[in-house]
């Protein structure tokens, strides 16, 4: 009798604690929060005026329960601004917090929810300098929580079934809004109001999100993450970049004030195929003359800023972006800055990343 007691109390304790094992074998997926629309509470459900970063990380996750049975979700709250805030100081916080934690092998993946406007730039920032090729998330959503139409809980879902998806693994900082995947070094805000904001105008989706799977259709192009060069460790500042913008009738104010003000690289968002206008090729020309790195990108969305077409490179000593826009262009000038001064070697970087 005593026998079968002891029998049934050691299965009823292993009915509680094998449950309890399994669900400590879930993914464990941190979600950083930043701010942006998808913490956003507006005045009614149909106004469009709204604050931004205002609901918590822990009520961004509980209000999207469905996400637990895909991971364990840990919250934290690394900055809160709305996106167009940011600034280089946030992104050294963001990238020393997502290494520390895809260092920890009980992590798989990081989500970071962020704002829209630029999502981009903190998701290419982090591509160049995540030591780790575990999935890095950005996602955000265009109406805010209190919304009708709100779209940051599908989102979030999204991203943190992207996140642990082992197909994920591999791929790069990336961005998961409205369904589709983006390659950080891709992906770019089109729209202003849209819900299907993120495009990737040059290399296309990496894929899609159908019935809470990632469906890859390709892989990133360009070098990232665990095959960058570049790193933060020990670092507290980037050299400043500053973009100029082209325009017809431009003179040549902004490069001279950035030069006079002690920019360290210059990125010139031309026109067309990231053409300076006369006065600003000359101002250009003068800054790389006195040590100053200048970038040609362009204020046209889409195709390649090539080299040796209506303007030689290798004259002014003038590094084309390729397929960067003029502010991943900045980012990656920032870091190039801290390897080297020489064009050539910069636009080897500007090839690869
Ligand atoms: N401007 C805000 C931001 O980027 C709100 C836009 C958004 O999150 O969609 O944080």
């Amino acid at each position: 009798m005593q026998m079968k007691r002891k029998t049934i109390i050691i299965i009823c304790l292993m009915g509680l604690l094998i449950p309890a094992t399994i669900a400590q074998q879930k993914p464990l997926v941190y979600i950083l929060a930043t701010g942006g629309t998808i913490a956003g509470v507006g005045a009614s459900e149909t106004s469009s005026g709204y604050n931004a970063g205002v609901v918590s990380v822990d009520k961004i996750i509980t209000s999207v329960p469905e996400m637990l049975k895909l991971a364990e979700i840990k919250g934290e709250q690394v900055v809160n601004v709305p996106s167009q805030d940011i600034t280089v100081n946030d992104w050294l916080i963001i990238a020393g917090r997502v290494n520390e934690l895809l260092a920890r092998q009980d992590v798989t993946a990081v989500v970071i929810t962020h704002g829209t406007d630029t999502m981009e730039e903190t998701a290419y920032f982090l591509n160049l300098v995540i030591k780790s090729d575990k999935p890095v998330i950005l996602v955000g959503s265009m109406r805010p929580s209190t919304a009708l139409s709100a779209d940051g809980p599908m989102n979030v879902y999204d991203a943190v079934a992207v996140a642990v998806d082992s197909s994920s693994v591999g791929k790069g900082v990336m961005i998961v809004m409205d369904d589709k995947i983006c390659s950080a070094d891709d992906a770019l805000k089109m729209m202003t109001t849209s819900l299907e904001t993120f495009h990737c105008p040059n290399y296309g989706y990496l894929g899609y999100v159908y019935d809470s799977k990632p469906i890859y259709t390709r892989n990133p192009v360009k070098k990232h993450t665990i095959h960058s060069e570049f790193s933060i460790e020990d670092m507290v500042a980037l050299p400043r970049v500053d973009i100029v913008y082209g325009y017809a009738g431009v003179d040549s104010l902004f490069v001279t004030t950035a030069v006079d003000n002690g920019v360290k690289g210059i990125v010139y968002a031309g026109v067309g195929n990231g053409n300076p206008n006369t006065q600003n090729l000359n101002a250009l020309a003068r800054a790389v003359k006195k040590g100053i790195p200048v970038v040609r990108a362009a204020r046209t969305p889409i195709g390649p800023i090539t080299q040796y077409d209506e303007l030689n490179d290798d004259k002014y000593g003038f590094s084309a972006s390729w397929f960067k826009s003029p502010e991943k262009a900045r980012i990656l000038l920032m870091f190039a800055l801290t390897k080297t001064k020489d064009y050539k070697e910069m636009q080897r970087m500007f090839l690869e990343y």
